[in-house]
């Protein structure tokens, strides 16, 4: 069994708390490896270590770090099918999806390669006599990375990428369920020519991370998971003086007019409900379809599409849709709150209680499940489930639809899928959830706008990446320089006597 280490100034190095927790390999439910738990002297040593590597990082010229940047691209790409196998071996999503995963997470880094334009400081000539007025913006010092289970490139990519290029180091801890493309990712940016200790890959638990949040020498902390461990993270790090931007959970809602292309809706549907089984934080978990006709063309165009939906490991080939969820307790919960949407009188249209997979019996797999008739009082859709779980509410009017997605506690991402212009202005206008998609179901912006949630979906005031990451990211100095009138006044021509 492999024993996973961290990255610490360049160097694996052993974990010597003496604390592991198993990596699963999800498809067969056998373990494929432990990883080590940091204890708080673990993460100290790091961070130390980080904060002497920081100042040299800095002070080099942002050509030259832009460099790097365009080095580190190149080798995700050139790496990009060893880094998707990564993914899919601890995640168990598909290759494809795992290429995706990468390449998200690439296009921040290619946006960082920008980054002497996006450093650029402000100034105001003459704002008084002799007076010029000018902004810079430097970076935080040490600066810490916290990230989920679901996306084992693409975030800490979206974590590391803006921080190093603001001049930052990073503390990063991945999820110790998914440890190992974090340490990949970490190679190849050290072999783009990222100096040792800019980046440290810690691993760790909730010890790890009350470590970082407490350590003094980090000023920012940058995490991405579920709500209550995001809200908890943002006081911590709030009381101890730092910044922190918290991303959390999400039950995200697509409405379904009377007016749309029913087979583009359900097409649509299928790949952001059952896609990576339903592991991702913009998935759509509740379709709305206004209006009972609606609801019954769009259950009748759904399920022939459930039926032929292939579920299978990685390994299984690229026409397999989507693979394991990542933990067998991942999958009692899925399985659990089925029971209870059952019970509590969803009408449940397919169940994918049952499934079994000749040779997988032991994986985490979970098949795709629909829901008709939920209310908002039930379980299922008050819970995010973060499975293949797709509960349908009928709304009768559009504000009625628009109404659930408005008084929902989340606020990540939505949806409408309608031919009617006008309708769908007033749902981007009126919702008011961080990301919208117009007949695009899964509206995760490009690396050169920000991603971020509304309401309980995210804690702190700046999204992560594009600009808003280069704000995050630094402290702005403002500087009024004043010149005294100097020699061009009076140029002493004559040779005369020091005063
Ligand atoms: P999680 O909250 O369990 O774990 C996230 C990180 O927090 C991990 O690094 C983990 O080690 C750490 N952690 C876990 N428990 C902790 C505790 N008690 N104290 C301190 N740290 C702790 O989340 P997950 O299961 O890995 O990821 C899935 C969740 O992440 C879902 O809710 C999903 O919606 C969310 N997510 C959100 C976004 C977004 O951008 N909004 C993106 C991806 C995933």
């Amino acid at each position: 069994m492999q024993e996973i280490s961290h990255l610490i100034n360049g160097e694996y190095v052993k974990g010597t708390s003496g604390r592991f927790t198993d990596v699963f390999n999800p498809a067969t439910g056998e373990v494929q490896g432990k990883v080590p738990l940091a204890s708080v002297e673990e993460v100290n040593a790091a961070v130390e270590k980080a904060a002497v590597a920081q100042r040299a990082w800095a002070a080099t010229n942002p050509q030259r770090r832009a460099r790097v940047f365009m080095k580190f691209g190149q080798l995700i790409n050139e790496n990009m099918d060893k880094l998707a196998e990564a993914v899919s071996r601890e995640h168990g999503k598909t290759l494809p999806d795992a290429r995706g995963d990468v390449q998200r997470g690439l296009e921040v880094v290619e946006v960082c390669m920008g980054l002497p334009s996006l450093l650029k400081g402000e100034y105001t000539d003459s704002a008084g006599p002799g007076i010029d007025l000018y902004s810079m913006r430097q970076p935080l010092g040490v600066v810490a990375g916290i990230t989920p289970f679901n996306f084992p490139a693409m975030i800490p990519l979206w974590k590391m990428a803006p921080a190093i290029a603001a001049g930052n180091a990073m503390i990063l801890k991945p999820s110790e369920r998914t440890p190992s493309t974090s340490l990949m990712l970490a190679e190849l940016f050290m072999e783009a020519g990222l100096p040792k200790g800019v980046l440290q890959v810690v691993h760790g638990d909730k010890e790890a991370v009350d470590a970082i949040l407490d350590n003094e020498t980090i000023q920012a902390v940058g995490f991405v998971g579920s709500t209550p461990i995001a809200q908890y993270i943002y006081g911590r790090a709030a009381t101890n003086g730092k910044r922190a931007q918290c991303f959390g959970g999400a039950k995200n809602h697509m409405l379904i007019m009377p007016d749309a292309d029913m087979e583009k809706a359900a097409d649509a549907l299928i790949g952001a409900g059952y896609g990576a089984a339903g592991e991702r934080c913009m998935a759509i978990s509740v379709a709305v379809p206004v209006g009972q006709e609606t609801a019954d063309r769009l259950i009748a165009a759904l399920v022939p599409r459930i039926e032929k939906l292939k579920v299978g490991p990685y390994t299984a080939g690229d026409d397999v849709d989507y693979g394991p969820l990542i933990t067998k307790q991942a999958m009692d919960r899925v399985l659990g709150l089925i029971d209870k949407g059952v019970e509590q009188g969803a009408t449940l249209v397919t169940d994918g209680r049952n499934f079994k997979l000749q040779g997988y019996e032991n994986g985490f797999f979970v098949g795709p499940t629909l829901f008709d008739n939920v209310t908002p009082d039930m379980e299922i859709y008050k819970q995010e489930i973060f499975g293949p779980v797709l509960s349908t509410v009928r709304a009768e009017t559009y504000e009625d639809a628009l109404n659930l997605v408005i008084d929902n506690e989340y606020g990540n991402g939505t949806a409408i899928f309608t031919a009617d212009g006008d309708t769908a202005r007033d749902f981007a206008s009126r919702v008011n959830v961080g990301m919208v998609g117009i007949n695009f179901p899964i509206p995760v912006p490009l690396s050169y706008y920000t991603f971020g949630g509304w309401k309980k979906s995210a804690f702190g005031d700046l999204n992560q990446y594009g600009p808003d990451a280069f704000r995050f990211y630094t402290k702005t100095k403002t500087v009024t320089a004043r010149w005294f009138s100097g020699i061009k006044d009076g140029a002493a021509l004559n040779f005369k006597p020091m005063d």
